[in-house]
C-alpha cells in the first residue's frame, strides 16, 4: 500500500506509482496542493503564448496540425508580427513569452535568432517550443538569448511512440532533451495522457523519466481527439482525471519544478485550470496570439480561449486566481531549486 503522508521528498517505485494512478486520486490531489505550496509557494507564473506558425512537416497521429491534414488553413506570422505580439504581451505585464509552432523550418537559424534577439531587448524571459532541431540550432538560439525550451517526450513507451510518430525517432527526441539541458536551458518536457493503448505502467515510466531527466518544467495534457486525424473519436472519458493524477504525482516526485495547468485540461473540463492549480500546478500559459490565428492553431478541437483576446480576458483570469487565494507573480519565474 502506498504512503501519501506529507513528506519533504518522494521516491515512489514504478509499482507504487501505478497503484496511486489506479486510486481515485483524492488524497493525492490534497497532498500535491500542499507540496506545491511548500516548494513553490502561492505565486502563479503567467507565460504569454504566441503560436506563430501552424505549418508542420511531421505527422503526429494525435495532432490536428499534422502535415497531411488538408483542412487546416496554414499561416505563418511575420517577424514583425511576432515581435509586436511579444512586445504587447510584455506591456500587459507578462514576464515570460513562449514562442510555439509546428516544425516549420522556414524559421531557420538566422530568422529565429533575429526574432529571439528582438524579443530579448525587452526585460522578459523567453521560452521556445518549436520541436526537434540540431544541437547547433539549439546553441545558436541560446546564444541569441533564449532562456527555456519545451519539448514533450509525449510518451516513454517506445512502441506507442513509434505508432504515434511516423518517421520520427524516439532516440532523437531524447537526445534533443539532453542537448537542451547541456546547453543550460531551463528544460521542459511532459506527456499526453489517454492515447489509445497507453498503459498506466507507461505513465508511471513517464513520471520516472521526468525525474531522471531532472526536468525544470513538466506539462501534462489529456489527449483530446481531433476529428481530422486517424485518432478521431477515440476519447477516453477518464483522460482528465488520469492527467491530473500524473500531474500531481509529478509535483510530488520532482518538488520545486514549474508545472502548468494546461490549456488541454481547461478544454476538456470547464473548471480544469482551477482544479489543476489546486492539485499541484503553479503556472498558466494564456494564449496572447492576436487576431484570428488562434482558431487556426487547432492541435485539438474547441481549444479553450481560442475565441477570446487574452489581453482582454486577462482580468477575469486574475480574478479567478485571486478567488482561490493565489496571486500573480512579478518575477520571471525561473525554477528556484530547494536542494
Ligand atoms: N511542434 C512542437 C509543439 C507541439 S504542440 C513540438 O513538437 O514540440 C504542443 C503540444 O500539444 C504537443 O507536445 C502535444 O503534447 C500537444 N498536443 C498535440 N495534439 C494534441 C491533442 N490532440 N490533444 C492534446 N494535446 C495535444
Amino acid at each position: 500500500m502506498f504512503d501519501l503522508t506529507l513528506k519533504d521528498e518522494y521516491n515512489f517505485s514504478k509499482d507504487e506509482l501505478v497503484e496511486i494512478l489506479q486510486s481515485d486520486g483524492k488524497k493525492l490531489f490534497e497532498v500535491a496542493n500542499e507540496v506545491r505550496r511548500r516548494k513553490v509557494g502561492d505565486e502563479i507564473y503567467l507565460r504569454g503564448l504566441i503560436e506563430f506558425s501552424n505549418i508542420c512537416k511531421n505527422n503526429c497521429q494525435y495532432c490536428g496540425l499534422q502535415a497531411v491534414n488538408r483542412h487546416v488553413e496554414r499561416y505563418r506570422l511575420s517577424e514583425d508580427e511576432i515581435i509586436k505580439f511579444a512586445k504587447d504581451g510584455v506591456n500587459a505585464g507578462f514576464k515570460t513569452i513562449v514562442l510555439q509552432s509546428g516544425e516549420d523550418f522556414y524559421f531557420n537559424t538566422d530568422r529565429m535568432c533575429r526574432i529571439i534577439e528582438a524579443i530579448k531587448k525587452n526585460d522578459v524571459a523567453l521560452t521556445l517550443s518549436i520541436g526537434e532541431r540540431s544541437y547547433n540550432d539549439y546553441k545558436a538560439f541560446k546564444d541569441a538569448g533564449a532562456d527555456r525550451y519545451l519539448i514533450r517526450i509525449e510518451t516513454t513507451d517506445r512502441d506507442l511512440y513509434a505508432r504515434m510518430h511516423p518517421n520520427m525517432s524516439y532516440d532523437n527526441r531524447i537526445e534533443c532533451l539532453y542537448n537542451l539541458k547541456e546547453l543550460g536551458y531551463e528544460t521542459g518536457t511532459g506527456c499526453l495522457v489517454g492515447l489509445p493503448n497507453q498503459s498506466v505502467e507507461s505513465l508511471a515510466d513517464d513520471i520516472l523519466f521526468f525525474k531522471k531527466l531532472d526536468a525544470d518544467m513538466v506539462g501534462i495534457g489529456p489527449f483530446i481527439p481531433h476529428p481530422d486525424t486517424p485518432l478521431a473519436g477515440k476519447l477516453n472519458p477518464d483522460n482528465f482525471s488520469m492527467a491530473l493524477k500524473v500531474m500531481a504525482l509529478t509535483r510530488l516526485m520532482l518538488g520545486d519544478i514549474n508545472i502548468p495547468a494546461t490549456t488541454a485540461m481547461e478544454t476538456i473540463d470547464p473548471n480544469g485550470r482551477i482544479t489543476a492549480l489546486l492539485s499541484g500546478a503553479n503556472v498558466i500559459m494564456p494564449n496572447i496570439t492576436q487576431g484570428n490565428y488562434k482558431a487556426k492553431y487547432e492541435i485539438y478541437p474547441n481549444k479553450s480561449g481560442a475565441d477570446k483576446e487574452a489581453l482582454v480576458y486577462l482580468d477575469s483570469l486574475i480574478a479567478k486566481i485571486t478567488s482561490i487565494q493565489r496571486f500573480v507573480s512579478n518575477s520571471k519565474g525561473f525554477r528556484t531549486r530547494q536542494h
